[in-house]
């Protein structure tokens, strides 16, 4: 199977190339040219696998210059059980006569991107391997928070490999900066980088662009790389947990087998919903895919009206994974539905560029819609939410998730839709305790690990110990640097001038 640009449909590369390439040359994102297909009866069959063997299955369709056998045992290692609780990988929880969650959270950094990063170390360090690049790979990160802390924990002591992260001093919470700073792993690095995330994001840019840089690692036997959420080694590991999660329905009687069912995900880059809507277009019977967005509701607008428009205000929310107003993997769902018309997809991606906005034709508009409901809520509602849902049913929600669960009930409502729906769920709600015990209505009070341990003793949980053991764990790195010296920090660690 061959991997095309959304951007020049006629650029056709291995599966193995595009992880290694990240983004294409032209600017475009890489997917592949056709997409597999899966029966009813491989369906059934994957119910009666683990969460290994499923992802084996979903992944081998897609990643066609690997065996099975070479993609199993990357998978196992990825999910083993010190990483992940091997009969909860993705568990499916009831919430009432509909509403399902799919727990995403049960990895070392306790959020959803642990499927993707855990993984992407084995299929990067393989795909080099295939293409006779005989390099160390340097990831660099820019991080707000989950993403360094997803990667460091996938990257640490993996042969053939180091990684440097950046986040914005003062621009984290404290538990998400001693994630990052307690990281063990004789391959890892992390600074604290003057400025917020924006002045860190660039530095890392500028490093990726500096050709003399490049030339000087590349004698020392090194080669820069990205783990961020563009490259498809980040995408196709996330269709994997939606065969699951429909394995899981049918296993606990939710569902009948070819019974529709619909995916609500809180999205920020479209990534993770894009992994759905790559499993429907696989062959899973799924209904409607429903968008949910935070106060930074530019995908609510888009789908709604047509119009992408990123010029308006930027909010900081108590969902921070979800503040963003770029989200890049929506061109491959614009590439996929316009019929691969790359020429259209350059033209809406350059005005994008230049005005900050565009507007799709009204055929594509339909399209988008006939798949895709969606809605937004602010952090009054999902605090709420929050509340309710704790209340009603005792299931406790993240922010992100509380989100996803809003919009869904505002769809339901709206709607009168009784499809069996799962939503996904993203972070586990003791990463976000501060915003989560107040919605509970108790008062706040302490540090972070103070208001870790009063959400447990409210709610009655035994809080994830990745999190509480970091108050005892030594901190190893606390330099910081400015953005200009980012490219002096990593020659520096790395010893190259
Ligand atoms: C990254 C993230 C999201 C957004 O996912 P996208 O794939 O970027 O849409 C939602 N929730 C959490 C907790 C995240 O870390």
């Amino acid at each position: 199977m061959d991997y095309i640009s959304t951007r020049d449909k006629n650029l056709k590369i291995s599966s193995s190339q595009a992880i290694v390439a990240g983004l294409s040359k032209d600017g475009g994102l890489f997917l592949p040219e056709t997409i597999p297909s899966f029966s009813l009866a491989e369906i059934q069959a994957m119910a009666k696998m683990d969460y290994i063997g499923r992802a084996a299955q979903v992944l081998s369709a897609f990643l066609t210059d690997f065996t099975k056998e070479e993609l199993t045992e990357y998978i196992s290692q990825a999910y083993r059980r010190e990483k992940f609780p091997p009969k909860e990988v993705a568990p499916v929880i009831s919430l009432d006569a509909q509403a399902n969650i799919l727990e995403l959270f049960h990895g070392p950094t306790c959020a959803f991107k642990d499927f993707a990063l855990q993984l992407l170390p084995y299929l990067l360090t393989a795909s080099l391997k295939k293409n006779g690049v005989n390099k160390t790979v340097v990831i660099l990160v820019a991080t707000s928070g989950d993403t360094g802390k997803a990667a460091l924990e996938g990257f640490a002591d993996v042969p053939g490999t180091k990684i440097c992260v950046f986040y914005p001093e003062g621009g984290t919470s404290n538990i998400q900066r001693l994630q990052m700073t307690t990281q063990t792993g004789e391959n890892v690095m992390v600074f604290a980088a003057k400025g917020n995330f924006d002045d860190a994001q660039n530095g890392v840019k500028r490093i990726f662009t500096d050709k003399e840089f490049a030339k000087a690692l590349d004698e020392k036997g090194f080669l820069l790389s990205s783990a961020n959420s563009i490259n498809w080694g980040r995408l196709a590991p996330q269709i994997a947990y939606y065969f699951s999660a429909y394995c899981e329905m049918l296993l606990a009687g939710r569902i009948a087998l070819g019974d529709k069912i619909n995916i609500v995900v809180p999205t920020g880059n479209f990534g993770n919903i894009l992994a759905a809507y790559f499993a429907k277009r696989c062959g899973l019977p799924v209904n409607m895919l429903v968008c949910a967005s935070n106060r930074n509701n530019v995908l609510t607008d888009f789908i709604t009206t047509g119009t992408y428009d990123k010029n308006r205000d930027f909010y900081l929310t108590s969902s921070p994974s979800m503040d963003i107003l770029i989200s890049s993997n929506l061109e491959r769902l614009l590439f996929m539905l316009s019929g691969q018309e790359d020429e259209k997809i350059r033209e809406l991606m350059n005005q994008l560029v230049s005005c900050g906005r565009y507007t799709v034709d009204d055929l594509l508009r339909e399209k988008i819609k006939a798949e895709f409901a969606c809605g937004c809520a602010d952090d009054g509602k999902t605090f709420e939410t929050i509340g309710e849902v704790y209340k009603k049913t005792g299931y406790l929600c993240d922010t992100h998730t509380a989100v996803a669960v809003r919009v869904y009930e505002e769809y339901r409502a709206a709607t009168g839709d009784k499809t069996p729906t799962v939503i996904a769920s993203t972070a586990s709600p003791f990463k976000f305790a501060g915003s989560v015990l107040p919605a509970l209505g108790e008062k706040p009070q302490g540090d972070d690990f103070d208001l870790l341990w009063a959400l447990a003793e409210k709610t009655q949980r035994t809080p994830p110990p990745a999190l509480t053991e970091l108050k005892n764990k030594q901190e190893r790195f606390t330099a910081v640097v400015e953005p200009k010296k980012m490219k002096d920090a990593v020659a520096g660690w790395l010893d190259v001038k």
